[in-house]
């Protein structure tokens, strides 16, 4: 869960980078950072926070330049510090190389344990590090070609964006786990994870990297393709559509909201129940209860509102009062809901935490009865190709049935959609082409330790 932008080249590229992380600023809200080349130099600034207090306006002055990449990072893999911030730059004999990554690699720790055997020294306990030592150590002339040389050791997911002295190259892994897409504004290119970085920059949307595309742009803007990598099966995360990307994009070349809404639509039809109201968890149960409401005809109501400036920098008083929990986030409108049967949507439930505080939470506020829809199955097993999903152990659905988990979250009842309802609710003509390990334990790419 990372969000990764690039653009070349452009008189301003780092203010136009800012912007673009700004918009992607849901994918990660960790750390944020942008490299620049300027003249012959590429410079880096990254700090720990959101893109917004992270850049001041003399930050970005100093960044100033032609060409330019930056990242947002939410940690799958490494700790949560300064120096796993993105984007890296390293000197090499292959000069200044600058990358921004999204995804998880599986095979990483090993590589990195036989890197460090013959001497490596890391800086981070980041997996992308991984791969700019083995571009460091390639002895192909090109960087383009070290850049493969070095991909094609690592397993895993990776949409990667560098950023040379002379060149902006993007690269998606062969599966095409995670999203990428080329974009235009007059002469310059870029890259982003989502067409909203595009669409707040007035730029357009050209096409999505294919799985194992490399495009290479020179210092004219002028792109090159090619497929360097050994052809794998397509598996797009189902998980983006579900709840991570915006909805306000295309991504694997469908729109997410109408998929979310068709989700919602599917799992009225699946779990159907009498009721008054048809209530989302905001934002991420928004569109699915659109659906719902729209194919149950039961009426939709924004009963729960959200505080959107909730951060992760938000300090509990220690004792006057204590245990928020939830209701920092949430809170219901309660003139909607006394004395209705609610149905409450949202995208999915990981551990089952927040729905159990939800639950109570529509309770006090009067309602009658609270039923729970997701619009995803149990999520049963990690993902190990870069969607924050906790261990197995806490994952409810891991261990528990439905009707356990209805008990433990205190709802009237409780449905997910099948795993064929969320397969057909895809437009693409290829469902084949989807990653859903976490709701199937189908995992395309072995991971090391499975038992975690
Ligand atoms: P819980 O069941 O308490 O673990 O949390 C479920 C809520 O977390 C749902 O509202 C989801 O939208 C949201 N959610 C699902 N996956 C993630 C994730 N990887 N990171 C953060 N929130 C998530």
């Amino acid at each position: 869960m990372c969000g990764i932008f690039g653009i070349k080249p452009y008189a301003e590229a780092a203010n136009l980078a800012y912007l673009g992380l700004y918009a992607l600023q849901h994918r990660g809200q960790e750390s944020a950072g942008i490299a620049s080349l300027s003249g012959e130099r590429i410079s880096v600034y990254r700090r720990m926070g959101l893109v917004a207090d992270v850049f001041q306006e003399e930050t970005l002055r100093n960044l100033e330049g032609s060409a330019a990449i930056g990242h947002v990072r939410y940690s799958t893999s490494g700790d949560s510090q300064l120096e796993n911030a993105q984007p890296i730059l390293i000197t090499c004999h292959h000069g200044q190389v600058s990358l921004a990554h999204n995804g998880n690699l599986v095979n990483a720790q090993k590589i990195r344990a036989q890197l460090e055997s013959t001497g490596s020294i890391f800086n981070s306990s980041s997996d992308s590090e991984v791969i700019l030592h083995l571009i460091a150590r390639s002895q192909k002339e090109k960087i383009e070609e070290a850049i493969v040389e070095a991909l094609s050791q690592v397993e895993g997911a990776f949409s990667c964006v560098f950023l040379t002295k002379k060149k902006m190259i993007a690269v998606r892994d062969p599966h095409g786990f995670r999203p990428l897409l080329l974009g235009q504004l007059g002469e310059s290119k870029l890259f982003a994870s989502e067409s909203c970085a595009f669409d707040l920059i007035d730029a357009q949307m050209v096409r999505e990297l294919d799985p194992g595309e490399m495009v290479v742009v020179n210092n004219l803007g002028v792109t090159r393709s090619s497929k360097p990598f050994e052809a794998k099966p397509t598996r797009h995360c189902i998980f983006e559509h579900i709840y991570f990307a915006r909805p306000d994009g295309m991504m694997f070349n469908e729109s997410t909201h109408e998929y979310r809404q068709r989700l919602g639509e599917k799992l009225a039809k699946e779990s159907h129940i009498e009721a008054d109201l048809v209530v989302p968890v905001p934002d991420s149960g928004v569109c699915a209860a659109l659906g719902y409401s729209q194919a149950s005809k039961i009426p939709f109501a924004f009963a729960l509102i959200r505080n959107h400036y909730v951060g992760r920098t938000f300090i509990e008083p220690k004792q006057s009062i204590r245990h928020f929990g939830v209701k920092i986030k949430l809170n219901p409108v309660k003139r909607l809901i006394e004395g209705k049967r609610v149905i409450l949507i949202d995208d999915s439930l990981v551990r089952g935490t927040t729905s159990r505080k939800i639950v109570k939470m529509m309770r006090t506020a009067g309602a009658d009865e609270v039923h729970l829809r997701i619009s995803a199955p149990p999520t049963k097993y990690p993902c190990y190709y870069g969607i924050d999903t906790p261990n197995r152990s806490e994952l409810i659905a891991s261990s528990h049935s439905v009707e356990e988990i209805r008990k433990y979250i205190e709802a009237d009842s409780l449905a997910y959609i099948s795993m064929d309802g969320m397969m057909d609710c895809l437009a693409a003509s290829n469902k084949e082409d989807y990653c859903h390990a976490c709701f199937s334990g189908d995992y395309a790419v072995p991971f090391p330790s499975l038992s975690v």
